[in-house]
């Protein structure tokens, strides 16, 4: 059967989002709800994916469809294609699965040329309004079809208007309109080589083309790559007869949310503009007005947008982003969607939609991507340095948070400013989807044109990045690289600080501080903690970072890394003397300098913890990386272990591995020199007993040994664990409970789990080195080529961010069936980097872990994650 590729709005609805995006699914289902929607038509994704199999052609099947619904539509409207009397024009719009600034969005007032633009006048009676659509129309069709870039476009805009002394484009007379649309002509015989199209199919059948092909660019790559969209779904592509929002002062157009997008709160929010269309508003040209203002200028019409907006959420039970037309005082809408939000906003409008009765909980719980919680869980401004700030400029609140940084002013030195590890703000005069990777790479984003749903806005907040636009003050010189403001110019690497809760600028860098969970955040956690059944405990080092886990709600320690606390300079030097010692004796002296500091170490994180499981892991790295390594360095050492240099030379030399990640580390290290696991039991016991009798906390610390392959290894190590560890409690007269266990890092512990689990009364699954073994790919190095595998679609994800649950995932699936049979009741869960990600996370649910373990500021994040994967696998 021949494929349909063609559906009219009144063949669609809400549910056909993969076949006719979401913007062509959603006016679908507005038309067949009975709103007024401008009647029109949708080119599918599955068009689109046609059209790459052709070679990026459009076969004639798929046109003669096309036109076929274009005949429909003139029937419909009463109107003509191209007709001289009573031309149809019609908007072209993209529309994938999932909105995605960076593609081809939107080209309107198609269908006019030297003919039709008179019989649109005479028709309308209007010839201003029909030569204003025409020079918008052959503006945006040069640049999205024909890439001719737009600045070209608006710089004759500008000079006919300084020529006759204009200040907004409303004030341009039917002639100026006329000489720009000339201008606008050559400029594009000039560039294209060719005349603009005068034929309106030829026009349509381009413009389908470039919604297509925009599909592929590199902006639209990087914004799926960011997102996770998969590269193979495609675009739909609407067309739609056009309504005029341009017809004079009883037309107008404007963009609406149905709560702030911001924070949540339960009041439409958003801009209109009168006699003016789309682009206009978006892009920051004129400055709109606030919606609330359309109820003085056209009061019905602001009651039934009212009256629409309330349905529209009612209907998809979620905050809506609409947009509308106003033609001579009759409204239609041209889109309503899901609207972006900020992570505030999501959990305000999550919890408050629970207790409005609207959704349940659990639709609440599942409504909300864990990662953007990230949003919230970042530092603000320290108040007492924020008071002492010079506020500098005020702009809109378009993306909140706080950010520092140094100023650059376009993406190419933003991005390489942040490579060299500089926090960057990005400043521009305003946005565009070629932004798309400073926007990434910065800590904040700052314009000087531009309303709240302006590109600038609507893309970081997207991205949970802190911006503030629209900031009029700043005149911003991106040629010359500065800004000025009241008199003071700021250069490139100045830096800056923005508030982007209030739209505030600053001059200097500002302090931070750490988040709070309360209000309706700490009530969402509260949902969630119901529900899950995974417990939430964090890889911590430090009593600062176990105490801000705590706060997060974090319920233990699931790797506590003690290599780190080697490195402090006080201690470095016995750590370095411990490992070139030439004999037992010398290597026992520097380690009983290293025994009271690495028991306060635990005493501190112990006390931070209270009474919550502390799983401390035994030192993991080669000992070369705590070596120095230049001449300069190593003579130093020499001097303060007072050892020759030479010697100190060839110790140094004989550490080194060809390849240390899978040479002599992790427990091959307590193999040759049990003394250092020695000392660090030692340290761990004594610290349990001094917090207990000292602070009445009882600890039962969790001791777990790195990088187990062999069942024999863990059997030496834990015997010298028990040892060292019940001599110590039994010199003492207080009673200390422990447990050993072992990290899953190595395939072969995997497939070997029910030996090891005769000694192991735990598994914490370290999915960093297991993925790099399963692989054979260095953690360090892969970064060079997985860019490239994504690309090509190997990997959908990096498999050291979301765990590869295939191969990876069946190794842990055999370790834990395994190690049960011999041990029904160990103890399981995993401490690599994956403990931390909301994908990993559903599937350490499904396989029936009892904890992750992630870094402090992604406990909330796993907290949420945890409790979906619970609803989502009921
Ligand atoms: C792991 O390998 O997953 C792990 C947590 O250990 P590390 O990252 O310290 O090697
Ligand atoms: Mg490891």
């Amino acid at each position: 059967m021949k494929t349909k590729y063609v559906y009219a709005f009144e063949d669609g609805n809400k549910e056909m989002k993969s076949l006719l995006g979401g913007k062509g699914a959603n006016l679908a289902e507005m038309t067949k709800i009975g709103l007024p929607v401008p009647p029109g038509f949708t080119v599918s994704t599955e068009a689109c994916n046609q059209y790459y199999k052709n070679n990026k052609s459009i076969d004639d099947e798929m046109v003669d469809e096309l036109f076929q619904h274009l005949e429909l539509l003139e029937e419909k409207i009463g109107k003509k294609f191209g007709s001289n009397e009573h031309p149809l024009l019609v908007s072209v719009r993209s529309g994938s699965v999932f909105s995605m600034p960076g593609m081809m969005d939107t080209i309107l007032n198609l269908g006019l040329n030297d003919e039709t633009v008179v019989a649109l006048s005479i028709a309308t009676g209007n010839e201003r309004f029909a030569y204003d659509s025409y020079r918008r129309f052959i503006q945006m069709f040069s640049d999205v079809v024909l890439n001719i870039p737009k600045y070209k476009f608006e710089h004759i805009l500008d000079r006919e208007k300084d020529l006759h002394q204009l200040e907004l484009d409303t004030e341009l007379t039917v002639q100026n309109l006329k000489n720009i649309i000339q201008s606008y002509k050559e400029l594009v015989k000039k560039e294209w080589k060719k005349d603009f199209p005068q034929e309106p199919k030829e026009q349509l059948l381009m413009a389908v083309k470039a919604v297509f092909d925009s599909w592929d660019n590199p902006r639209a790559m990087v914004y799926r790559d960011l997102h996770d969209i998969p590269h193979h779904l495609g675009t739909a592509v609407n067309i739609q007869s056009m309504v005029f929002g341009n017809m004079g002062n009883t037309s107008g157009t404007g963009v609406a949310f149905t709560r702030n997008p911001s924070t949540g709160e339960r009041k439409l929010f958003g801009e209109f503009l009168m006699n003016a269309q789309g682009e206009d508003v978006v892009a920051g040209i004129r400055t709109p007005q606030s919606i609330a203002h359309l109820k003085n200028v056209m009061p019905e019409a602001y009651d039934q947008f009212v009256t629409v907006a309330n349905l529209l959420e009612n209907h998809y039970k979620d905050m809506q982003d609409i947009e509308f037309t106003i033609e001579n005082s009759k409204l239609y809408l041209l889109q309503t969607r899901n609207g972006k939000r900020t992570a505030a906003a999501a959990i305000n409008i999550a919890v408050e939609m629970v207790e409005e009765g609207i959704i349940d909980r659990n639709t609440a719980l599942v409504r909300i991507d864990p990662i953007q919680l990230d949003q919230l869980l970042h530092p603000t401004f320290e108040e007492k340095a924020l008071n002492e700030a010079e506020k500098i400029a005020q702009g809109l609140p378009a993306s909140p948070g706080a950010a520092t940084g140094r100023v650059y002013f376009n993406a190419h030195d933003v991005v390489k400013a942040v490579s060299e590890g500089e926090k960057a703000i990005l400043v521009r005069q305003e946005t565009s989807p070629e932004d798309i990777e400073g926007m990434v790479a910065c800590s904040g984003i700052l314009t000087a044109r531009g309303g709240m749903t302006s590109h600038a806005a609507v893309v970081a907040r997207g991205m949970g990045k802190c911006c503030v636009a629209g900031c009029g003050e700043i005149k911003v010189d991106e040629t010359n690289k500065i800004f000025k403001v009241n008199g003071e110019v700021y250069q490139e690497g100045d830096f800056i600080s923005l508030d982007g809760n209030i739209g505030n600028v600053y001059k200097g860098s500002i302090p931070t501080k750490e988040p709070e969970l309360s209000g309706n955040f700490g009530k969402l956690m509260e949902w969630a903690d119901d529900v899950r059944s995974l417990k939430i405990r964090t890889n911590a080092d430090t009593p600062r970072d176990a105490a801000i886990a705590v706060k997060f709600g974090a319920e233990g320690i699931g790797l506590c890394r003690t290599e780190h606390m080697f490195f402090e300079e006080e201690r470095i030097p016995a750590v370095r003397q411990m490992i070139v010692a030439k004999s037992l004796e010398e290597r026992m002296t520097a380690l009983d300098k290293l025994l009271p500091y690495q028991k306060e170490d635990f005493v501190g994180i112990f006390t931070a913890m209270g009474e919550r499981p502390v799983t401390v892991r035994l030192l993991d790295p080669p000992l070369h990386e705590f070596l120095p390594h230049s001449d300069e360095d190593i003579r130093m050492l020499a001097g303060q272990i007072n050892i020759d240099i030479k010697t100190l030379k060839e110790t140094v030399e004989e550490l080194k591995e060809f390849n240390p990640m899978l040479g002599h580390r992790g427990c091959r290290l307590a193999i040759t020199y049990p003394e250092i696991y020695e000392m660090q039991v030692k340290a761990i016991i004594m610290a349990a007993i001094e917090v207990k009798k000292e602070k009445n906390i009882h600890v039962e610390p969790e001791i777990m040994v790195p990088l187990i392959g062999h069942e024999k290894e863990l059997k030496i190590i834990k015997d010298l664990i028990i040892s060292t560890a019940n001599k110590i409690i039994a010199s003492s007269d207080t009673k200390i409970e422990y447990m050993i266990g072992t990290m899953i890092e190595v395939p072969r512990a995997a497939l070997t789990a029910d030996e090891i689990a005769e000694h192991a009364e735990f598994f914490s699954f370290g999915t960093n080195d297991l993925t790099q073994m399963t692989y054979a790919f260095s953690r360090d190095d892969s970064g060079k080529f997985i860019g490239e595998y994504r690309k090509k679609e190997i990997f959908e994800k990096d498999p050291f961010q979301r765990l590869d649950q295939v191969g990876v995932g069946k190794l842990m699936k055999i370790a834990l069936d395994l190690g049960k049979t011999t041990r029904p009741d160990i103890k399981l869960g995993i401490c690599g980097e994956h403990g931390g990600d909301p994908d990993s996370i559903d599937f350490c649910h499904r396989i029936g872990l009892h904890y992750v373990s992630c870094s402090p500021y992604r406990v909330p994040i796993a907290r949420l994650a945890a409790a979906r994967a619970a609803v989502l696998n009921k």
